[in-house]
């Protein structure tokens, strides 16, 4: 199944690829102070990862007149930012005043309090919520174009296109004009933080060629993104996920900038939250109603072809249920009706789903015993049920769909912990002088729950703070 799952990650990494298949900004090299001898070099600040924070603060540090250079371990910019397609949550913006819909400030913080279950830091979560609307307004003064999502009025997503595409379109074209004062390296990666008395003076790099050099910097911002790609971290920390699949996440966001960050002293916090999601396709997680509420007619079986759980559990109680099953994994069925609804619609085209005239055929066409699919599903057809489940429907309507899922990272909710001036603090809370953090490899924002939209947001919000205050000298 490990196989099974690198090669889906391959897949979408090819596919990323391919969407990034526009060239990013070339990387200009900045003239910064070389030392060939001890393969050692100076710079202002120094960013560590290119997803959606790294590029935002290192923007914001070269356009506060220093010279950045931003170091990202994969081939290509984006992290899991770029796969992001959907929006951004901002309050009081003029998207809200013109559709008469108000989603305030402090509605804002409410919510994103209330859904992190009153965890998150409110000195964070204030400064998100405050900064929202500049955030958005950076975002329009960059070319992009937003509307609002009148059902969820937090959210405001593209007029169209790709929301992560079209960051990074509008993050090249920005770098491009900031010239020799910010340069991107690929393919280099960022191995350990250089410590010189109480201060982060810089970092390890080993660039394609595999040599390792020495990058000294003013102030480091680390943004190297969550544990999306490291199934063996979120086990540790939360074990009733121990064995969770990475197929939702690029390959970059392996957690080793959380380890270097702590390494040199910082402190992590709500490190038993991670949102994961059960029914995840390769990039795409079906949605939970389709077997629950909405669709009341879906069902999940392991790959013996069998229910094993009650599939109205919560997200994050289906998890380990699925990862006690076979290869840690199991199949999404549900019929026409089920179909029909928009998680059900979205869930076929999305999530790849495949149909069949008939249960038998269907059970083929994924690999399972027909008799033995064919039994479970007249079984749960009669209504009784040893899971617990109360909202039985049924599954008779043909096409039926089904689709292997495998639980997945969604969202690394813990993370290093920062302050307002998003400088690393340590277990104290006092801060790490010369680093500085921003988005996903933060923790404080999110808690136990988080709402949509908020961590593109804290990208950017937190991304700006670590940007401007690791270039003031
Ligand atoms: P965020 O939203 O916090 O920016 P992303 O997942 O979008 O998170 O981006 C994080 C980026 O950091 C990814 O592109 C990843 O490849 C990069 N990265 C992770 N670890 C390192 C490292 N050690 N050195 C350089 N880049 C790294």
């Amino acid at each position: 199944m490990k196989k099974k799952i690198l090669i889906l990650a391959a897949v979408m990494l090819i596919s990323l690829l391919a969407a990034c298949a526009k060239p990013t900004a070339q990387p200009q090299p900045v003239n910064n102070e070389k030392n060939e001898k001890n393969n050692e070099e100076a710079i202002d600040v120094l960013v560590v990862g290119g997803g959606g924070a790294g590029m935002v603060a290192g923007i914001t540090a070269a356009e506060n007149g220093s010279k950045v250079i931003i170091v990202e371990k994969m081939p290509m910019l984006g992290g899991n930012t770029i796969i992001s397609a959907t929006g951004i949550t901002a309050s009081d913006t003029d998207l809200h005043k013109q559709a008469g819909i108000p989603f305030t400030v402090e509605d804002h913080i409410k919510k994103t309090m209330e859904t992190g279950k009153n965890l998150p830091d409110e000195k964070l979560v204030r400064i998100l919520a405050e900064s929202s609307n500049d955030a958005y307004q950076w975002l329009v003064s960059l070319g992009l174009k937003y509307k609002l999502d009148e059902k969820e009025p937090w959210w405001i997503i593209p007029v169209e296109g790709h929301y992560g595409r079209q960051l990074f379109d509008a993050y090249n074209k920005k770098v491009e004009e900031l010239g020799d004062k910010i340069e991107i390296r690929l393919d280099t990666k960022a191995t350990e933080l250089i410590v010189e008395g109480d201060k982060v003076v810089g970092a390890k790099v080993v660039g394609k060629d595999g040599k390792e050099i020495i990058i000294k910097a003013n102030a480091v911002v680390m943004a190297t993104g969550g544990f999306g790609n490291a199934p063996e971290l979120i086990g540790e920390y939360n074990p009733k996920y121990a064995g969770a699949h990475n197929i939702m996440s690029t390959a970059g966001p392996t957690g080793e900038g959380f380890k270097m960050a702590v390494a040199v002293g910082a402190g992590t916090r709500d490190m038993e939250h991670h949102q994961m999601r059960p029914l995840a396709t390769p990039g795409y997680w079906i949605r939970e109603t389709v077997i629950n509420e909405e669709g009341l007619g879906g069902i999940l079986v392991n790959a013996s072809a069998v229910r094993f759980t009650n599939e109205t559990l919560k997200p994050l109680e289906l998890v380990p249920e699925i990862l006690k099953q076979q290869d840690r994994i199991a199949y999404v069925v549900f019929d026409s009706e089920v179909a029909a609804t928009k998680n059900g619609t979205s869930a076929i085209k999305n999530g790849k789903m495949i149909e069949a005239a008939t249960i038998e055929e269907l059970a083929e066409k994924l690999g399972l015993d027909a008799a033995k699919l064919r039994e479970t599903v007249d079984k749960y057809n009669e209504g009784t049920d040893e899971f617990g489940r109360s909202t039985m429907g049924k599954v008779t309507v043909g096409p039926f769909y089904g689709v292997k899922v495998a639980p997945s990272s969604h969202y690394t909710m813990a993370g290093i912990t920062i302050n307002e001036n998003a400088q690393v603090t340590n277990e104290a809370g006092e801060p790490i002088p010369g680093l500085y953090a921003a988005g996903e490899v933060v923790g404080g924002l999110y808690g136990a729950g988080r709402i949509a939209g908020n961590n593109t947001l804290d990208d950017i919000v937190f991304g700006k703070i670590a940007g401007k205050n690791a270039s003031a000298k």
